[in-house]
Parts: structure tokens; C-alpha cells; sequence
């Protein structure tokens, strides 16, 4: 694996792959990478001829300094894990690289970037986001995208871009890695000291209340919604936001009979976590029938 910090080197190597018609693969990190990293890199080595992980802090989508500040580094283990992964290059460049002096662009995505993250974190975030995906897109040129389902609103920010923009990229969803306790990975998880990390189980246990109600036949969303928040409360943890939207457009929905996406976020500590599922609308067996007490009970 080689380490490439400029866009002409990027582009030097890339151009070689690009005219032997080989597939190339991007998968956007900001580093501290983990197992949820790892599953996005091996899925890209199993689809395309070459891999490339960017791995950039953008300081463009932090909405705190202090956040920023706090963002975990592990620079020596990036390259450790990328290559293990099955990376080819691991794309690292500089601030300065990414936004030399001058810089006056800015991606805005409407819409779907303005609940949930965008409420909770401010517009800039997503701004932030879309910018440095556009950018990364334009400089790798890749021909499939791999991002994790873990940031599902900032999927569908991506997914619009690309539409709207009309990026010749293919962007394929991974599903979330989680601990076996249930804890979606996620590189600020390091930052959780052991009793924090007792109360951030409550954020997928919360998620899988609900999807357990909604299984059971429930479909209305705000009994689900209330399904979780309880466990959250059973924590003592208080959502930033606990929504359930479609899952195609973040709107907002009356009945689970499609798609819907139940995402949380929550501060445990100084960490702030985000978490989600999609909870199928699928018709129930037992639509017609009363819920099971038990899940009755669940829902009280
Ligand atoms: P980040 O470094 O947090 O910006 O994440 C880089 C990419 O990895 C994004 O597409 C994330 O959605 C994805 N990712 C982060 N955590 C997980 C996880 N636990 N499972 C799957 N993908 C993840």
C-alpha cells in the first residue's frame, strides 16, 4: 500500500490504473479507523481492481472546535488497518491540499440535509460534508463509492449530490458493524470512559426496542418512538433527536408502511453518538390481530 499526500501524485497513479481499464474504488474516511472501516475497505477489494481510502479530517463539517479539537488521530494505525484491509492507497492530504488559500466553494444540498444532523448540528455540517465528498469524488475519480449505513442521513446527502451533480460514480451502502453488545462502532467510541460506554448501549438498545414493537405488529410511530425513548430514559440518556422519517427522503411519516428510518443521536458524556436502523414496514403477519401482550407492554 502507498501513502499519497498530493492530488498530482493521486493523479499520476491513478491515470496508469485508468487506461489498463482497471476499476477503482474510493472509500471517504476520516481516520481512527475500525472494523466498520475495515468491512467498507474489504467490500471495495472484492468489487474493484484498486482501493483507495482517503482518510481526512475535514474541519469543514465540525460545528465545534472543541469537537474537532477531540477527534480522535491514530495515523500509524490507519495505515496499518487500511492495508490489512486490502487498501491500495491511502489517500492523506493536508488541510492545505484540500482547502488552499482562496478556497470560495461551497456544495449545499437541500432538503435532505436539514433535519435530524442538520437541526441538531447546523447547516454547515452537511455543507461540510458534501463539499469534501464532492471534492474527494472529483479527485479520485472512482468508479463505485463506499459508504457505511451508520451515517444513513449523510448517505442520502451523497446519493443526491451525485444525482444532481451528475457524478459519474456508482455509491454502494455497507451495512453497520457493531459490537457484539450491540454498540455501533464508531471512532469517537474511544473517547467513552467504561461507565459511558455502559450508557451508550442504550442508544442501540433503544433501536432495537422499537424494531422488536414494530416486528410485533406495532405501526404506529409515535408508540414506537416512545418504545425507545423509554429505554434511553431507563439510561439517563437524553436524545439530541430520536426521529422516525421515511427512509427514502427523511420525511416525515404518519404509519410505518414502508421504509422507516429511526435515528438517534445523544450525548453521553462529551461524546456525541449517532445510531440507527431502518424498521421495515413490511405488513406484519399479525396485522389484523391484536399485539402480543408482551409487546403491548413493551410500548407502555
Ligand atoms: P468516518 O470516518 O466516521 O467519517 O466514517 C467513514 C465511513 O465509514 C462512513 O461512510 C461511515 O458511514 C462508515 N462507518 C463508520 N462507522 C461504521 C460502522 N460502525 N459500520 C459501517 N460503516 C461505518
Amino acid at each position: 500500500m502507498r501513502t499519497l499526500r498530493t492530488v498530482p501524485e493521486l493523479r499520476a497513479t491513478l491515470a496508469e490504473s485508468r487506461l489498463d481499464r482497471r476499476s477503482i474504488g474510493l472509500v471517504p474516511t476520516m481516520g481512527s479507523l475500525h472494523e466498520g472501516h475495515a468491512s467498507l475497505i474489504r467490500r471495495a477489494r472484492e468489487r474493484c481492481d484498486v482501493v483507495v481510502v482517503s482518510l481526512f479530517v475535514n474541519p469543514a463539517q465540525f460545528d465545534e472546535a472543541a469537537d474537532l479539537a477531540a477527534y480522535p488521530r491514530d495515523d500509524a494505525g490507519d495505515e496499518a488497518t487500511a492495508a490489512r484491509a486490502g487498501a491500495d492507497i491511502l489517500f492523506a492530504p493536508p488541510v492545505e491540499v484540500v482547502y488552499p488559500p482562496g478556497f470560495a466553494t461551497t456544495v449545499t444540498v437541500a432538503g435532505v440535509s436539514e433535519p435530524l444532523e442538520g437541526m441538531s448540528r447546523g447547516r454547515r455540517h452537511f455543507d461540510g460534508v458534501a463539499t469534501v465528498v464532492t471534492k474527494l469524488l472529483n479527485m479520485v475519480g472512482p468508479d463505485v463509492a463506499f459508504f457505511g449505513q451508520k451515517d444513513a442521513q449523510q448517505v442520502l446527502v451523497v446519493r443526491s449530490l451525485v444525482r444532481d451533480l451528475d457524478l459519474p460514480v456508482e455509491i454502494e451502502v455497507c451495512p453497520t458493524v457493531r459490537e457484539p453488545d450491540g454498540l455501533a462502532l464508531s471512532s469517537r467510541n474511544v473517547l467513552l470512559d467504561s461507565d459511558e460506554r455502559d450508557r451508550a448501549l442504550a442508544l442501540s438498545r433503544a433501536l432495537r426496542g422499537a424494531e422488536a414493537a414494530v416486528t410485533a405488529g406495532e405501526r404506529d410511530p409515535i408508540r414506537v418512538r416512545q418504545a425507545a425513548l423509554a429505554l434511553l430514559d431507563d439510561a439517563g440518556v437524553e436524545p439530541e433527536y430520536l426521529e422516525l422519517v421515511a427512509a427514502e427522503n427523511l420525511a416525515p411519516v404518519s404509519v410505518i408502511d414502508r421504509p422507516v428510518l429511526l435515528a438517534v443521536a445523544a450525548r453521553i458524556g462529551d461524546v456525541r453518538l449517532i445510531d440507527n436502523v431502518i424498521l421495515s414496514g413490511a405488513p406484519a403477519p399479525s396485522d389484523s390481530e391484536p399485539l402480543p401482550s408482551a409487546a403491548v407492554r413493551s410500548l407502555a
